[in-house]
């Protein structure tokens, strides 16, 4: 196997050499976070533990088969009604990741002769669904509706047209200029697609998402998908949309029928964290007042942050070597953010993540931030 480990080993050398190799960091303890997506505290809510301590007898601790076989339980169906009502569609599906939701669901709505219409910064998960699909794709410049229109309008499709998009870019921040995708995917009679992923638990009237903030309803051709693993602090994804679409992914998509069911207990935590997030309104109050925090002393400390309106902050360092470095002073300083560098995100874009949560004291951020001035001035 020596030619096999010697293909390893070049490998690694090259990732090292280029600043981006990577390592899972188990933080220690005390360490204060701003690389992970539980904006709102909820993996570690009282109120769901609570509950789950008192139900626990009664929960099955792994769903024991496929959905399609026997592996939906009554929580599930509890839950896809919830997310349903949540999102304001007809229906809804829970699936095992929202990884395993975009690979699944863009193959299966579209086959050959099919355009999909794809964000240029699109989560890794839509651009390796569209793959494994058989249409043909198109990127558009980053939320550009002009540049999106004017692909639809000189591309002869035989088949049908999808737009797909993150609702809130996970690596920038951003919010996709979701009323005027509305307004294209209806002139063309194209599917939309908006991953959720960013904006669930976050945006819009008691947290339901980019619909809710733009203030705009979906229509027949709109699919919602989103994870429960960021905002909803436990781990699964959802598809919301039509009935008839739902039925139709039941019976088509492949990481829904060849794989098992989410455990009742994760769905569990899921749907109580869900409850939570419309009931426990101070948790967002909270966000939007340290968001609000962060970006006062940010600018007394004189750090150009980029910053459009969610909990998503990033500081361009541009060279991996130099992002991995500051992220490491960060980290002896007891304070985490995610350096984030190319494949992820374009070359010479490497830059520091900042995720702002409910969780954070004004202490952490002046904390982190007086930190990082002083490692970048010097
Ligand atoms: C995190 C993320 C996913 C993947 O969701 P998981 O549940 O972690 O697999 C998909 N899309 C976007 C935009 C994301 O940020």
């Amino acid at each position: 196997m020596k030619q096999f480990n010697d293909f390893l080993k070049e490998k690694l050398r090259e990732i090292e050499e280029a600043g981006l190799y990577r390592e899972r960091i188990v933080l220690p303890p005390d360490t204060v976070d701003f690389s992970s997506n539980d904006y709102l505290g909820l993996r570690d809510n009282p109120s769901t533990k609570e509950k789950l301590c008192r139900s626990i007898e009664s929960i099955a601790l792994g769903s024991g088969a496929s959905a399609l076989i026997s592996g939906f339980h009554p929580i599930q169906k509890e839950l896809e009604e919830s997310l349903a009502e949540f999102k304001n569609t007809e229906s809804c599906l829970v699936v095992g990741s929202g990884y395993m939701a975009n690979i699944g669901l863009i193959p299966a709505i579209s086959e050959e002769g099919d355009t999909i219409f794809s964000d240029q910064l699109n989560h890794a998960s839509i651009i390796d669904g569209i793959r494994i699909s058989k249409a043909s794709k198109l990127v558009y410049r980053h939320c550009d509706v002009e540049d999106l229109e004017r692909k639809i309008r000189t591309t002869n499709t035989k088949g049908k047209r999808i737009i797909v998009t993150d609702s809130v870019f996970s690596m920038d921040g951003d919010i996709a200029p979701l009323d005027e995708l509305v307004k294209i995917s209806q002139k063309y009679d194209a599917v939309l697609v908006i991953d959720e992923a960013h904006s669930t638990g976050v945006l819009g009237e008691e947290g339901r998402g980019i619909f809710s903030h733009f203030g705009i309803e979906p229509t027949d051709n709109t699919i919602l998908m989103g994870t429960l693993s960021k905002a909803v602090g436990s781990y699964g994804a959802f598809i919301c949309g039509t009935k008839l679409l739902i039925n139709y992914l039941i019976n088509r998509m492949r990481s829904v029928i060849f794989t098992t069911a989410l455990s009742p207990l994760q769905n569990f935590v899921s749907l109580y964290n869900l409850k939570a997030i419309k009931e426990e309104v101070y948790r967002r109050e909270r966000l939007f007042r340290n968001v609000e925090t962060f970006l006062e002393i940010s600018k007394r400390e004189g750090l150009d942050v980029n910053f459009f309106g969610t909990p998503i902050i990033t500081y361009i360092v541009s060279e991996p070597k130099r992002t991995l470095y500051i992220r490491d002073k960060l980290l002896e300083n007891g304070i985490f953010v995610g350096a984030v560098r190319p494949p992820t995100v374009p070359p010479g874009t490497s830059r520091l993540r900042i995720t702002i949560t409910s969780k954070h004291t004004p202490e952490d951020l002046k904390r982190l931030l007086s930190t990082l001035s002083k490692i970048v001035n010097g």
